[in-house]
């Protein structure tokens, strides 16, 4: 009946997250809120990572996607998890080095990474950058040089699947901001800049086929492409790549539309795959690694708004206007992506309305769902939107100088603060 394991009701007929009762939450912290449950993160840090020790055998690490949802009090569980982490920015970096987090299980993502970047990301000891491209792998060395440091390196490849058109592209134009393409010999130059630079050392391969991925056949498939760019490189150069890092993208329930694979089946499945192909061409079982960000945090979240105007437009639709909107959750105004709402403090009760949800900023677009079925909503309601969890406080804004809510972690029926809500003063803090 939810779309995620962690959400109930209670007692009250209230929805719970965790266990505790969501109404209880807005009342303790105020809303717009965004509540986590650290048991179910735990618990998709610990599936990623057994599935890869079970299936895979051959050395891996699980690398969090940390733009999903980053902030230090996440980074400390991952960290706790014994995963790695993907940074994608200075902020994000800044946060990870803030907790202390293991430079060497560190990958740095980007692909136009600036000099200051790249500096702060070799004096923390970043262990791994994924450099995107010849320009890149030119500035890096030259700082890694004037340091005095070598520095480890995977190459971001585009290996020319389109995951979520289902279509294994093979020859032809391949477009994407990011990463070398192999069909056009561009990836096996780039291995061979990296390999004639004397900072650099090419450690292996990247790449990232998509996000919210439901099929497991496009990742055996990157699999397959990758190593076999692995067998490729060895034969020219040589060379033997020692790293493939296959990326995130697994997709999660949003709605009762969505039929997400169980997040063990992928390191099986790729695992297999990866073995047979690795035999096949005589090339090394290479050290593994992927970068779920989406899977791990998304379902673990919601957010809980308190319901304000409603407005029943007779010949249109019926909005329902809440405190939040595109400042702390853009998903929809930017793809419209569905959720799954509830009005928490109904929760038993039928969903027999059909309604519009509106936020409060001043743009028409400015929307989190519309034609979606809800309890009948009246001022004051608390209302929930369900696996918010992901790419919702990290893509949060400060558009109409709205500050930006608090963030709230449940586990074992106690609730904390771990970002507090901003206040006015934080709006106006880097104003001269
Ligand atoms: C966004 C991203 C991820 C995580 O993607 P999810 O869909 O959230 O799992 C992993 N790796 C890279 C390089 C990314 O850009």
């Amino acid at each position: 009946m939810f779309v995620s394991s962690n959400l109930s009701i209670n007692e009250k007929g209230n929805l719970a997250i965790g266990g505790v009762d969501t109404v209880d939450l807005a009342k303790q912290y105020g809303t717009p809120l965004y509540v986590f449950d650290e048991d179910l993160i735990r618990t998709h840090c610990r599936q990623f990572k057994n599935s890869m020790d079970k299936y895979y055998g051959g050395e891996g690490l699980v690398c969090y996607a940390s733009k999903a949802f980053c902030c230090k009090e996440m980074l400390r569980i991952v960290n706790d998890e014994n995963c790695g982490a993907d940074v994608v920015s200075i902020g994000e970096l800044y946060t990870a080095m803030s907790v202390n987090f293991p430079a060497e299980k560190i990958c740095y993502h980007g692909n136009n990474k600036t000099p200051e970047e790249l500096e702060l990301a070799l004096d923390y000891g970043v262990g791994r950058i994924v450099v995107d491209n010849e320009i890149e792998l030119e500035l890096l060395n030259k700082i890694a040089g004037e340091k005095g440091k070598k520095v480890n390196v995977l190459l971001r490849i585009t290996p020319g699947i389109d995951a979520h058109t289902h279509d294994f592209i093979k020859t032809g134009k391949i477009d994407s901001k990011f990463g070398m393409t192999i069909e056009f010999g561009t990836a096996m130059n780039g291995v061979k800049k990296a390999l004639s630079l004397e900072n650099i050392v090419l450690e292996g391969i990247h790449c990232h086929i998509g996000s919210q991925i439901f099929q497991i056949d496009p990742f055996e498939h990157a699999g397959e492409v990758m190593l076999t760019f692995i067998s490729d490189v060895k034969k020219e150069c040589g060379y033997e790549l020692k790293t493939m890092n296959l990326g995130g993208g697994f997709g999660i329930m949003y709605t009762e539309e969505d039929s997400p694979v169980a997040y063990d089946l992928y390191m099986k499945k790729v695992s297999d795959v990866v073995k047979a192909k690795a035999q096949e061409l005589g090339v090394n079982l290479p050290y593994i690694i992927i970068e779920p960000g989406r899977s791990v945090v998304a379902p673990a979240g919601i957010t809980l708004y308190t319901v304000g105007g409603i407005k029943d437009i007779p010949t249109a639709r019926k909005y329902v206007s809440v405190d939040g909107g595109m400042t702390d959750n853009i998903r929809y105004a930017l793809y419209q992506s569905k959720y799954d709402f509830i009005i928490a403090n109904k929760a038993n009760q039928p969903k027999d309305d059909n309604v519009t949800i509106a936020g409060r900023c001043c743009e028409s677009g400015d929307l989190l769902g519309e034609n979606v079925p809800l309890q009948k909503a009246e001022v004051s309601d608390i209302l929930a939107v369900c696996a918010t969890g992901a790419y919702n406080y990290s893509m949060s804004n400060n558009y109409n100088r709205v500050r930006k809510p608090a963030v709230v972690m449940v586990k074992d029926g106690n609730s904390r603060v771990v970002v507090r809500r901003e206040t006015v003063e934080d709006i106006i803090r880097c104003d001269i």
